[in-house]
């Protein structure tokens, strides 16, 4: 498993973390790589974050899950990592539910945070029912109240073509930042749809070049995970 890579803008590691809280959106099988030791979890943390060279003066953090699920000595490490190499603007990940906590790691960072949330997609009922993200906003403007950026889950048998403009041109409009996934099948049954893939890409290859937009075709895209 590769678990640090060095981006355009910023530097990336996977980190180990407690089990998401939900598990049960459909798409997902990202608990594979979580586990509830934490004192193993935080030995192969500290390894991961000692590649950080503060190369790029940013650092995302990715964990499989919320950054709330990471130990909290996992944290204090990061935190050690963003002053010692002099990091000053950090990328983090959360869930909906997390929404009123965010404040707190802000305040604890000390730095700018981009704050990721997995929307997937803006359509309520594809979102809530088809993959059972358990995330109840109605409207983008609630979710930019708290967070810096959407990703979106592109290619999934059930989605339209009509559903993914609409996800696109909410992202441009609301937010600054953006993470679209392309879905990769996985070990759960939720299958690609690969003519809707092929017409996206076609369609928003110019978001590639986007400067604040990453565009994962493959899930390893940022040079981590398996
Ligand atoms: S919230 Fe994220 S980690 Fe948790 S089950 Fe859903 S996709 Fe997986």
């Amino acid at each position: 498993m590769k678990r640090y890579s060095i981006l355009e803008n910023r530097e990336i590691v996977l980190l180990k973390s407690r089990p998401c809280f939900w598990r049960k959106c459909t798409f997902c099988d990202y608990i594979m790589d979580n586990s509830t030791n934490v004192e193993e979890m935080n030995q192969i943390n500290h390894k991961i974050l000692k590649k950080v060279t503060g190369c790029k003066e940013a650092l995302e953090v990715i964990n499989s899950g919320s950054c709330f699920e990471m130990p909290k000595e996992t944290l204090k490490a990061i935190k050690d990592v963003v002053t010692a190499k002099n990091i000053k603007k950090l990328y983090l990940e959360s869930h909906w539910v997390y929404r009123h906590r965010l404040a707190d790691i802000r305040s604890f960072f000390e730095i700018p945070i981009v704050f990721k949330i997995g929307v997937e997609t803006f359509d309520y009922d594809f979102r809530n029912i088809t993959l059972n993200k358990n995330a109840h906003f109605k409207h983008p403007s609630e979710v930019k109240e708290h967070f810096d950026s959407v990703c979106l889950l592109v290619g999934i048998q059930g989605q339209t073509k009509e559903m993914i403009r609409k996800d696109i041109e909410l992202l441009l409009r609301y937010f600054e930042y953006g993470t679209i996934n392309i879905f990769t099948e996985n070990s759960t049954p939720v299958k690609r749809d690969e003519a809707l893939i092929e017409w996206f890409l076609n369609e928003y290859q110019h978001l590639k070049d986007h400067p604040t937009i990453d565009m994962l075709v493959e899930n390893t895209d940022f040079g981590v995970g398996d």
